[in-house]
Formats: structure tokens, C-alpha cells, sequence
């Protein structure tokens, strides 16, 4: 029997937390989560989740605007806003129960509110105190305003775009990563008078290929979106009803809502642990070694408050590995090679593998690309002007794809796929053997024949 309460404590019902402490106490040992604010962590709450299902709701705009040209008569005329909200709460509920539940089926004590770490194997939590053998800080992170006069004042971050009483008709965005664009392109679709301002001259940032920054942004601005490139907000003020968005190129926007799309930042204050020794990154990101140990072995972390790569399936993973590791007797590490991600911006972005820039800079010109620009299928009777873009980068010497880009709708659907090729190796005669599924937009991937690079 173990001198301790627990054998492990895991500070944050997120996503990383919630995986760990259960497959943990599946393993047979003693677990306890404390959580202050929701199950389910920002991914159900306050990200993927509620961010998913707005897409959908951006997307029957489209529907009913394509239909016509296949002969339906449908219009979306009008969108009840407050009953999606209402809609999309109850669906968040349904979902906090289940993560409840799944603690709690598997054995997982759970402690309410605030935990702060008040010794190497010590939590408080409230007036409570208890021991653990290992602690796991899975607490995740949160957006944040950049120091421009009247932002927080009069500007939203991602956290409060989810619980807007009214649609914005008139919406600014500042930043153009991935919360930055997911949010253009859903308020946009519905009907948003939307402007982007960003800071570089390109959409997105270097982790995605060029070829799919312009192609993205060229199809965004198609689709209604202004985008207003190297240019930054300089203030905002309120003016009556509307935000007076000042920007340093001298002009103003008029605006409902402006959303700081400007990144995250880990949440690591206030839990103890700076006075327990452990150092933090400037960023307040905490610092593990392989293990997620922190300089306090008995002190673990995983996920967004780690700031390695801040993706829910990335917490999933880590906080799943460790405690395979560390209770189910596996030798399992999480693998950071050939991550797929995707943006749910519209039309949508999914990658896997290298973009060109970083396959030239580590093979030089051992590498060969193929594109594709097409129109796909269904938009010509919709007579929408929407174009989809692929791309493959392959290592010309062992003819291994390194790099499987897209953008287009339903581009996550499709990229998921053939993320596991490539992580099981395959070469471009994969691909090029592989029998289209006909007719599909996915099979342009294993039917792209001409090099053209
Ligand atoms: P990103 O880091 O992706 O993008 C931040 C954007 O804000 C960039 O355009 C950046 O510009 C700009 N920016 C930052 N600071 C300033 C400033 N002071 N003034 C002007 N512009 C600024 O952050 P997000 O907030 O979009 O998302 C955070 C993270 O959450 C993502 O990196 C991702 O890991 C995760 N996420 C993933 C999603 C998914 O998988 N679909 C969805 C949503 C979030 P610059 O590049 O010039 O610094």
C-alpha cells in the first residue's frame, strides 16, 4: 500500500487531464482530478467543440445558396442566433457529463476548484490537502489580448465568441492563424461584413506551405472577406454603437465585434510552482524533459501548458503515453513527426508532413512536387467559384511522400486518411497504384501524374 492519497493527482479535467486520469485508474492505481471551471477543459467548452459546430452552422448558408443551381428552392433567410447558442450549450452539457462520467465509471475522485501545489507531492484544493505520488498539471492555456489601447475594454477573444447574445454583423478580426481565420470564415458564410488585419504579408504562418497561404487567402477573399495585410489595429474605441477600429495605415473600420485571434498562452500562474522550484518559460510555459517531468520529478505536465504543439489530439496522446508508461508497463512515447492538422477556416485547410520550404531546406532539390488547381464537382451546378488545391511533396531518391497538403472543403476528412500512409512510409507509386474512389475529390491525390517541380 502507498503512503499517499493518491498515486496520482491530475490538476485539469481537460482534454490531456481527463485521458490520463482514466486510463490511469483503468490500470488499477489510486487517481484524483481537481477541475475549477468545466469538464471537457477549452477544446469542449470554449474550442474545437462549440468552433465545429459553427462551422456547420456557417455552412447550410452555402447549401441553401448552392441548391438553387440544382434546382431546389431553399433560402436561408433568416438565422435564429440565440436558439444555436442555446442549441449548442445544451450539446456542450450533454458532453461535460460525459467526460463525469467517464471519470467517474472509472473510479476517479473528483475534487472541485482550484488546486495549487504546496509541495512535491502535496495539492491543496480549497481548504483540503492531499498526497500524491505523482502530480500532472494538464491545465492548458488561454487567449490573450496584445497590449493595444481599448482591447480588452472593447475587444472579444475566442473565449467570449461563443457566447455572443447577438451575431455580429460587422465583425474585425485581429491575426490570421488558426482561431483568427476559423472565425472569419464562419461569421462571413453568415452573412458578416468581416475584416482581417494582420501584421505579415501572408496568411498563416511558416508552419503551412506557401502555395497554400495565397491559394487560401485568394479563395477567403473571394469569398467576401477583406483581408488588410501588414497593417496592425492601433486602438479601439466606442463610438455610440459601433467600435472604432483604428488602424496604423491611417484607416478606421466600424465594427459589432473585434476579435484578438493573437495566440495563447499557457495556464501555469497561481498553481505553486515557481515556489516549488520549478522554472518556467517566459511565456509561462512549463518546461519537461521526455518523461513530461518537470525539474520536480514527482511533478509532470502535459498538453497546451507545456506549449509544445497545442492541439487537443497532441494532449490526448502525451497525457495517454505517460501513464501507459508509467502504470500500464508500456514503453510508449508520443511521436511530435508528421502531425496532421487542420484549420476550419472556409474553404478549410489539412496538412500532414512537410511543407515545400522545409523539404527544400533539409533535401535541397532531391524533391519533387505535384499540384492540383481544380474545380471540384459539385460547385459547377452550384456555380460557385470555389476552387480546391493539393499538394504532394515527395523525396525524389527513395520516392517517400514527405508532404500531403490541401485546401478545400472537407480537407480534414480527406487529409486524416492519408495521414497514415505517410506515416507508414508510402512512396508515390503507393499512391500512384492506389484505385481512385470515383467520383471524389480525394482521389485527385492518388491521380496526380505531372511533376511540376
Ligand atoms: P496562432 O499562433 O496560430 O496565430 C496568432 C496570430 O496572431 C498570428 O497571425 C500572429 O501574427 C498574430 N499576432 C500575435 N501577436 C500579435 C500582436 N501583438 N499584434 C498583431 N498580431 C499578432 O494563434 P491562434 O490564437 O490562432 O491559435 C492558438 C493555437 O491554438 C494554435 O496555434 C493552435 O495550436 C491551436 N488551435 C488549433 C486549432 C485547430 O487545430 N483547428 C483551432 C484553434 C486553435 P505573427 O504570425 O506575425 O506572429
Amino acid at each position: 500500500m502507498s503512503d499517499y492519497d493518491y498515486d496520482l493527482f491530475v490538476i485539469g479535467a481537460g482534454s490531456g487531464g481527463v485521458r490520463a486520469a482514466r486510463i490511469a485508474a483503468g490500470y488499477g492505481v489510486k487517481v484524483a482530478i481537481a477541475e475549477e471551471r468545466f469538464y471537457g477543459g477549452t477544446c469542449v467548452n470554449i474550442g474545437c467543440v462549440p468552433k465545429k459546430l459553427m462551422t456547420y452552422l456557417a455552412s447550410y448558408a452555402h447549401h441553401a445558396e448552392d441548391a438553387s443551381g440544382y434546382g431546389w428552392d431553399i433560402r436561408a433567410e433568416s438565422l435564429d442566433w440565440p436558439k444555436f447558442v442555446a442549441r449548442k450549450n445544451d450539446e456542450i452539457n450533454r458532453l461535460n457529463g460525459i467526460y463525469e462520467n467517464l471519470l467517474k465509471n472509472n473510479g476517479v475522485d473528483i475534487h472541485w476548484g482550484k488546486a495549487v501545489l504546496s509541495g512535491p507531492n502535496t495539492v491543496r484544493v480549497g481548504d483540503k490537502e492531499f498526497t500524491a505520488e505523482r502530480i500532472l498539471i494538464a491545465t492548458g492555456g488561454k487567449p490573450v489580448f496584445p497590449p493595444i489601447e481599448g482591447a480588452k475594454e472593447f475587444g472579444i477573444v475566442s473565449d467570449d465568441i461563443f457566447y455572443l447574445p447577438e451575431m455580429p454583423k460587422r465583425l474585425v478580426v485581429l491575426g490570421v492563424g488558426y482561431i483568427g481565420l476559423e472565425f472569419a470564415g464562419i461569421f462571413n458564410a453568415l452573412g458578416a461584413e468581416v475584416h482581417v488585419i494582420y501584421r505579415r504579408d501572408k496568411i498563416l504562418n511558416e508552419g503551412f506551405d506557401e502555395d497554400v497561404r495565397v491559394f487560401l487567402q485568394a479563395e477567403m477573399t473571394k469569398q467576401g472577406i477583406t483581408f488588410h495585410p501588414e497593417t496592425n489595429i492601433t486602438k479601439l474605441e466606442k463610438q455610440g454603437d459601433d467600435i472604432l477600429v483604428h488602424l496604423d495605415k491611417g484607416k478606421t473600420l466600424k465594427a459589432d465585434q473585434v476579435l484578438f485571434a493573437t495566440g495563447r498562452k499557457p495556464n501555469s500562474e497561481g498553481l505553486g510552482l515557481e515556489e516549488l522550484g520549478i522554472k518556467l518559460a517566459k511565456n509561462g510555459a512549463i518546461p519537461v524533459n521526455r518523461e513530461e517531468q518537470t525539474d520536480v520529478h514527482s511533478v509532470y505536465a502535459v498538453g497546451d501548458v507545456t506549449d509544445r504543439v497545442a492541439l487537443t489530439p497532441v494532449a490526448l496522446g502525451e497525457g495517454h503515453a505517460l501513464v501507459d508508461r508509467l502504470y500500464g508497463g508500456q514503453d510508449r512515447y508520443l511521436s511530435y513527426e508528421n502531425i496532421p492538422s487542420a484549420v476550419f477556416s472556409n474553404p478549410s485547410v489539412a496538412q500532414v508532413g512537410l511543407t515545400e520550404e522545409q523539404a527544400r531546406e533539409k533535401y535541397g532539390d532531391e524533391i519533387d512536387i505535384y499540384k492540383s488547381d481544380f474545380r471540384a464537382m459539385k460547385m459547377i451546378l452550384a456555380e460557385r467559384d470555389e476552387r480546391t488545391f493539393m499538394k504532394l511533396i515527395v523525396h525524389s531518391q527513395t520516392d517517400k511522400v514527405l508532404g500531403l497538403h490541401m485546401v478545400g472543403q472537407e480537407a480534414a476528412e480527406i487529409v486524416q486518411g492519408f495521414a497514415t500512409a505517410i506515416i507508414a512510409g508510402a512512396t508515390k507509386a503507393d499512391f500512384d497504384r492506389t484505385i481512385g474512389i470515383h467520383p471524389s475529390t480525394a482521389e485527385e491525390f492518388v491521380t496526380m501524374r505531372n511533376k511540376v517541380g
